[in-house]
């Protein structure tokens, strides 16, 4: 059956944060889509107005880099957004203990990832969850950024979904401590661990669960403030932030001062890996949003520069 006399339904695809995914076929392009159906239903007056535009905003992102939005329409109380179809995403790469990556390999996911988001951040739009899953991977071994914008159109999805634990280990400090006003710098924070578990072939920032934290107090464990083990987490690989580190830091919503441990150097965490892409990694990593780098400035840092030069996406490794 076909949705909206156009799209020709296939296999579910899997589930996702905002509903289920699944394969069409395009009958007025002949070309095979991913189709997101997202709930809308609960609502007395459909999507609302702002939703829309957003949505309108989003078919506007025309990027090599970015996973374009064909079409989108509501189809029985469900918003349905029509992708392009890609075949894989970076974490199954990642995970395939198959492929093996080289730091050219690295670099050149690292620099689709960072070419991506420069053009959004350009257009002001934020992703706010990046992470492997959603870097997918077409067949040319191009890497386009999915899900870009959504977030901010239909609320966070971790606070929402249970399930969207994974999320937690790609958020940056400011937005764990709660701030409300936030930046880009949000996407940099995520797209540092991406680029480090390129690196370490496993998530870099997981908090494996029933981890108790050590740092804070028992009222705030009682709480049962999942934030707090995260924070835990970032702060044993970097250093728990000092007030002259990021100033603004004590006046976030959920800022609780946490007990003082110092950061191991950078070299050991990453062993094997080289001088210029630890120098990006840590800048990357900075705790003042104000202070950390951004898109446009990573893309010009040295390690994009430097040998080896970025493997040709087409010569990428695949899954096999
Ligand atoms: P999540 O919200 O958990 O990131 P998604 O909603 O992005 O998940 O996707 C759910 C499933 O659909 C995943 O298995 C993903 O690989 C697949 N999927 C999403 N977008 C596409 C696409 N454009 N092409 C092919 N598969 C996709």
């Amino acid at each position: 059956k076909k949705v909206a006399d156009r799209y020709l339904k296939q296999e579910v695809l899997g589930q996702g944060t905002y509903g289920v995914v699944f394969k069409a076929t395009d009958t007025k392009t002949g070309e095979t889509v991913a189709i997101k159906k997202i709930r809308i239903g609960k609502q007395k007056e459909g999507v609302n107005i702002t939703a829309l535009r957003e949505i309108k905003m989003l078919k506007e992102l025309k990027h090599p880099h970015i996973i374009l939005l064909i079409d989108a329409f509501p189809h029985k109380q469900n918003l349905h957004l029509v992708f392009e179809f890609m075949e894989t995403d970076l974490e199954g790469v990642i995970r395939d203990s198959n492929v093996f990556f080289s730091p050219a390999d690295v670099k050149s996911y690292l620099l689709m990832t960072l070419k991506g988001l420069a053009y959004c951040h350009e257009k002001r739009v934020l992703h706010r969850d990046m992470k492997p899953n959603n870097l997918l991977i077409g067949p040319d071994g191009q890497l386009k950024l999915a899900d870009f914008g959504l977030a901010r159109i239909f609320g966070s999805p971790d606070r929402k979904f249970t399930h969207q634990v994974f999320a937690r280990w790609y958020r940056a400090p400011e937005l764990l401590f709660g701030a409300k006003r936030y930046g880009a710098a949000v996407d940099v924070w995520a797209a540092g661990c991406v680029f480090a578990e390129l690196l370490l072939r496993r998530p870099f920032l997981q908090v494996k669960k029933n981890l108790s934290p050590i740092f804070v107090s028992l009222d705030l464990i009682l709480s049962g403030n999942s934030d707090i083990d995260q924070l835990s987490k970032i702060f044993t690989a970097f250093g728990t932030p000092k007030a002259d580190q990021w100033p603004d830091m004590k006046n976030l919503p959920d800022y609780v001062e946490y007990q003082f441990v110092p950061a191991p150097s950078l070299p050991s965490l990453f062993p094997t890996v080289s001088e210029d892409a630890l120098d990006l990694l840590s800048k990357m990593f900075t705790y003042d949003p104000k202070a950390r780098i951004s898109v446009t400035q990573a893309l010009e840092h040295r390690y994009f520069t430097s040998a080896p030069s970025p493997t040709d996406p087409s010569k990428l490794p695949k899954p096999i």
